[in-house]
């Protein structure tokens, strides 16, 4: 039986996200009063209405995180009722040529504007506060990729190294960038904080999440950053230069689960999760969608099997204190990509 959690509301902003529907879901399931943010009217009434039907689920507008007072009316409003936040929206995305104005300014204005609402309105109502940083906080994802480095080991205290500036040279690093100073700036308000603010603080730092949508959105072909990684090697051609993907993999039905046990578990209090099940490459991702998807084998790209470890193209991770911290086992990189690639292909069956 799901336990009693029905007289507990929490807030998740940037409801409508790929890994926020998977943690509102599963706070639902577990009987929760959930609230999201979301941008418009109709994305809200789709999740009321199609997607979360059932559950205990509103949401509020907040149309853009740039503002530092966009949560001021939600918090003004259901301040006295919200007792958890789960921070995760934020820019995810590599397109565009203001990186300041379109990555930096909505990922640190957020967090900053969200932290201050709470204080405005919720100081002593709110008592855990989780918020989604990345895995490019504790290093620029560009480092890892193709400056490796083997004599350090990136860990949970690691940060990334860019400052505002050099973070501006593209959008990747930019993403980063956004992410890194994002997160300072929720511990900096914290720590400013103490005395005003009842509020714990976790903090999430996955990397690349992979793994089912919560909902498929009949004919979406352009999936979310992470999840597009996966989509377009399922469609390249046999013939087509290969992508250049490594990095680490987490399944988004852990990530969510993660988010719950964050503002459940006090151990996880003022702790910084780095969600990181494995290494991969482009070639460890064909080999195993090669070998799992017999329907797929000859129309893609079979790269070089067997070639491409991980361990000989990036930094090495170690994440033992975050494993310990939560207890639970991660889902592997096989089941992660067959339960995310055999829904691409039943969605697309379905609409043909
Ligand atoms: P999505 O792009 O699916 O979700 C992002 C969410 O943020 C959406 O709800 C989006 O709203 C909202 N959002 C973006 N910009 C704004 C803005 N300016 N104003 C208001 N809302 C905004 O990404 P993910 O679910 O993948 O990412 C969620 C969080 O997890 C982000 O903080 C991301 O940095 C972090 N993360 C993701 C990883 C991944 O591999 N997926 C890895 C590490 C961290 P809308 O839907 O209306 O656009």
């Amino acid at each position: 039986m799901a336990s009693d959690n029905s007289n507990t509301t929490v807030f998740v902003s940037g409801a409508t996200g790929f890994i926020a529907q998977h943690v509102v879901r599963q706070l639902l399931d577990q009987n929760y009063k959930v609230i999201g943010s979301v941008r418009s009217t109709e994305k809200g009434d789709h999740l009321k209405n199609v997607i979360f039907k059932g559950g205990d689920f509103n949401y509020e507008i907040v149309k853009d995180i740039s503002d530092p007072t966009a949560f001021d009316h939600v918090f003004e409003k259901h301040g006295k009722d919200i007792k958890v936040v789960l921070h995760t929206a934020s820019p995810f995305h590599f397109n565009t040529t203001d990186i300041e104005k379109d990555l930096l300014i909505p990922a640190v204005n957020g967090t900053k504007g969200i932290l201050e609402s709470i204080k405005k309105y919720a100081a002593q109502t709110v008592e855990r506060v989780v918020v989604t940083s990345s895995f490019a906080a504790n290093t620029s994802t560009v480092d890892m990729f193709y400056a490796k480095d083997s004599s350090k080991t990136i860990t949970e205290e690691s940060w990334n190294q860019d400052t505002w500036e050099s973070c501006q040279s593209d959008p990747i690093r930019g993403y980063c960038g956004s992410k890194k100073f994002a997160e300072k700036a929720a511990w900096d308000f914290y720590n400013a904080n103490k005395d005003s603010v009842k509020f714990k603080l976790s903090i999430i730092n996955p990397v690349y999440v992979f793994g089912p949508q919560n909902y498929v959105e009949p004919g979406k072909k352009i999936l979310n950053t992470s999840s597009e990684v996966i989509n377009s090697l399922v469609h390249l051609k046999k013939d087509d230069p290969l992508p250049e993907f490594a990095g680490g993999h987490i399944d988004v039905r852990d990530v969510a689960k993660a988010h719950i046990l964050a503002f459940q578990k006090d151990e996880l209090i003022e702790q910084r999760l780095m969600l990181h099940a494995g290494l991969f490459t482009t070639q460890t991702l064909l080999d195993i969608i090669n070998e799992q998807f017999p329907e797929l084998k000859g129309k893609i790209p079979a790269g070089k099997p067997g070639t491409g470890n991980p361990d000989d193209a990036l930094t090495p991770v170690d994440n033992s204190k975050t494993k310990k911290l939560l207890g639970f086992e991660f889902i592997d990189l096989k089941k992660d990509l067959y339960d995310t690639i055999s829904q691409i292909l039943e969605a697309e069956k379905n609409s043909n």
